[in-house]
């Protein structure tokens, strides 16, 4: 146990110093700086708008490719590396993937739902993540069942998740999705007491051959939208607002990996495909739509590294982690 602890020390603190300071961030092929890896589709949770259940993707990468990717990433100027799902702790090789993608000095984050993290896992894991997500729609448990997140306890439970990540200093991102359910809550009071460092709200979305009947009950139109906005509108306590998405914002301006390492997306549409060796991404990179505009404009850049905090923490962390071990 204490040389296990010890190998995750010394793998990620060391390699991330040696990359994240020492080695400047050349862009190839001008492409966008963060990816969001869906590294599986299962999940533990039936959310009626989710969009990220495809349908047609047959089983997973193996370890020995889904290794591969993150390094691949750091090669093409990637800087973050974002793992979703379905529920990426449902990935049966995740820590692996998650410390090599922090050893390649990528900044790393995963949105979650929450339900897995516990206190034994969130402290291996809070030595390869920087960010945790975690999705909370609502303020009422009701609303978030009708939603199919989960059990009756989703609010209270992610309230909970989000201290344990807090109190293990990794990055505390909340995504919200505005559906017919949620669209008049005032979130403000429940999100000012999770105090996250970043809130991203989401207008539902639906993608046809994905969510196309689940969703259509829960669409809001762009007024709804944006009047859910102005009364969410708010200014956290690090001073940092909400992120707020609309369908078209969001359409081309996110860089995306399926289970299967494939590049997609769903500018037009429906999800389409570009053919990917998972072996050899930059061969595909090429064919991906993305728009550099609108990752801006949706605030996809931001101060990921958490600079003020990051070498503090890293020292903690393995402080702690020898203290822990010590008595
Ligand atoms: S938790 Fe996320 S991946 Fe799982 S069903 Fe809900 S939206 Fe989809």
């Amino acid at each position: 146990m204490k040389q296990r602890k010890q190998d995750i020390l010394n793998g990620s603190k060391s390699n991330c110093r040696n990359y994240s300071i020492n080695t400047p961030i050349k862009p190839i092929n001008n492409i966008l700086p963060s990816v969001n890896w869906h590294i599986t589709k299962k999940c533990n949770f039936d959310c009626k708008y989710c969009f990220a259940g495809f349908k047609d993707v047959k089983g997973m990468l193996p370890k020995e490719i889904a290794l591969e990717i993150p390094r691949q990433l750091k090669d093409l100027g990637v800087e973050k590396l974002n793992f979703a799902g379905g529920e990426p702790m449902l990935y049966p090789h995740l820590m692996e993937v998650l410390k090599e993608a922090k050893s390649c000095g990528l900044t790393v984050s995963m949105v979650s739902n929450g339900s897995l993290l516990d206190p034994d896992n969130i402290s291996e894991i809070s030595c390869y993540l920087d960010w945790i997500g975690l999705s909370l729609d609502s303020c009422n448990e009701d609303i978030q069942n009708k939603l199919g997140r989960g059990p009756q306890n989703h609010v209270s439970n992610t309230v909970k998740k989000a201290q344990l990540i807090k109190e293990h200093e990794i990055g505390l991102k909340i995504n919200t999705v505005v559906t017919k359910l949620n669209l008049n809550e005032d979130m403000r009071p429940l999100i000012r007491s999770i105090n996250p460092e970043r809130w991203k709200v989401f207008q539902v979305m639906k993608r046809e051959g994905e969510n196309h009947n689940s969703a259509e009950p829960l669409l809001i139109t762009q007024d709804e939208f944006e009047r859910y906005k102005e009364r969410n509108d708010m200014v956290l306590e690090n001073g940092s607002t909400p992120k707020f998405e609309s369908n078209e914002l969001m359409k081309k301006s996110y860089l995306m990996l399926d289970p299967l390492g494939r590049f997609f997306h769903s500018a037009n549409g429906p999800i389409e495909y570009i053919p990917t060796d998972p072996t050899d991404l930059a061969s595909s990179i090429k064919k991906v739509p993305f728009d550099h505009e609108a990752f801006e404009e949706r605030g996809g850049r931001y101060d990921w590294e958490r600079n003020e905090f990051t070498m503090g923490n890293a020292d903690e962390k393995s402080s702690k982690l020898m203290t822990e071990e010590s008595i």
